[in-house]
């Protein structure tokens, strides 16, 4: 452990993993893996102990650390920590450091002006017993920073002592992602649009453990480049929790002219969404992704009426999950905005859905109905032809997981 002043350590809490009974430790492998990914090129060691993880670095690769625990699904908080050796003595010279911190720069944004110390004492070969070390502690806080005072109910801020293989101290902790290590759960491949919806729901399932393929229709020429390339940058920015995520570039032009020329106008929407979904499906099990995810939210559009949903899901038999069917448009932009996606979707783009938009479209499709359509259209081949001359690209994370 680098000991020098210039050291930093982080404490990780861990979050849902800690209920996982007898599959926690296929779970906090994931997890040590999926970190020390995150970590590569900042020198920082990952140590695991009595159920604790710490990261400790050198302080000026503080600023990469903190945005690695930012994209970390599986703990549920974090904290800078400062490390003493394991004497009365020096545990209280930290708590007094961390003290005046706190009353220089605040709390989470708000000023401090109450504290008070907390302990928990692992090993248990140390003379005081963990009341013992809150007192002592509280003690030489008040006595060296007088503007603070002890409240034990609601303090402003909380200075938490550990004394484990060293003593550690902090004060707050930044909220983790929380979820699950992105690996535990399979693979599934996202169906990416440049929209909104679709990264969040890519990212709502890698939470839940998935790591993520992303597939992407286009119909250049009536698509730009530039529609394709925020796309990349969507993946990229996808990728930033999930490890990486290989993006399949398909072009669909012959596929929706095939759709335009032999279906009626109403129909077309509802048509394209099931060749997606075939597409989709096809090159899922290539690629070994057990189900499909879509970014669809009940009745936001026309295709995503409940009877519609039915048709464009009538193709395939792999599970399709919708982690935002049942949420309003504002809660999916907050999280959009959470996640740093946000900016780049609302680029303006052209979709290759809304190309030959109908002007009415079909509201509540019939299955039989489009299923006899779809039947017409002989489409199979086609759909074959895109998805074997995709581009595949995996835009690196490993390059663009810190900020420059
Ligand atoms: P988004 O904001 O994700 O584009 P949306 O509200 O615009 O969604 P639709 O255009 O109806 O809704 O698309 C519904 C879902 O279908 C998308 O969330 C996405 O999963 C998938 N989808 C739509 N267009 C494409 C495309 N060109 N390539 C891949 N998937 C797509
Ligand atoms: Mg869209």
């Amino acid at each position: 452990m680098p000991d020098s002043p210039a050291a930093v350590s982080y404490l990780l809490k861990l979050g849902e993993l800690t209920l996982k009974g007898e599959n926690r430790g296929g779970f906090e492998r994931a997890l040590r893996r999926n970190a020390r990914s995150l970590l590569r090129g900042t020198g920082a060691q990952l140590i695991a102990t009595d159920g604790r993880y710490f990261i400790h670095a050198s302080e000026h690769a503080s600023e990469k650390i903190e945005f690695a625990l930012d994209h970390l699904f599986g703990i549920a908080g974090w904290a800078k920590t400062r490390f003493c050796e394991k004497t009365i003595e020096a545990v209280c010279k930290a708590c007094v450091e961390e003290a005046r911190a706190l009353l220089a720069s605040g709390a989470g944004g708000c000023a401090v002006k109450t504290f008070k110390v907390e302990a928990r004492r692992a090993d248990k070969s140390f003379p005081l017993e963990s009341y013992g070390i809150m007192a002592v502690a509280g003690e030489a806080v008040l006595a060296g920073v007088p503007a603070l005072k002890v409240d034990v109910h609601k303090p402003d801020a909380v200075i938490t002592v550990e004394i484990r293989e060293k003593a550690y101290i902090y004060a707050g902790c930044r909220k983790g992602l929380r979820g699950l290590p992105v690996g535990t759960a399979g693979r599934g491949l996202l169906l990416l649009s440049g929209g909104i919806d679709s990264p969040v729901a890519g990212f709502l399932m890698a939470g839940r453990g998935m790591s993520i393929d992303a597939v992407h229709f286009h119909a250049y020429p009536y698509t730009s480049k530039e529609a394709r390339d925020k796309v990349v940058r969507l993946a990229e920015i996808l990728g930033r929790y999930t490890l990486g995520v290989r993006l399949h570039i398909v072009g669909f032009t012959d596929v929706q002219m095939r759709i335009k020329e032999n279906a009626p106008a109403p129909w077309t929407t509802i048509l394209l969404r099931m060749a997606m979904m075939e597409a989709a499906e096809s090159i899922a099990r290539q690629e070994r992704c057990k189900c499909l995810i879509s970014g669809e939210s009940l009745s936001q559009v026309a295709s995503q009426t409940i009877e519609n949903i039915r048709c464009t899901e009538s193709r395939v038999t792999l599970p399709i999950l919708r982690p935002l069917i049942g949420m309003d448009k504002e809660t999916i932009i907050r999280i959009s905005e959470k996640i740093g996606a946000y900016t780049t979707s609302i680029l303006p783009y052209e979709d290759c859905c809304v190309l030959f938009n109908p002007k009415h479209p079909a509201l509540r499709g019939d299955a039989g109905e489009a299923a006899a359509y779809y039947e017409q259209l002989e489409i199979g081949a086609l759909i074959e032809e895109a998805v074997r001359e995709r581009d595949e690209r995996k835009p690196s994370f490993s390059e663009r997981r810190h900020p420059s």
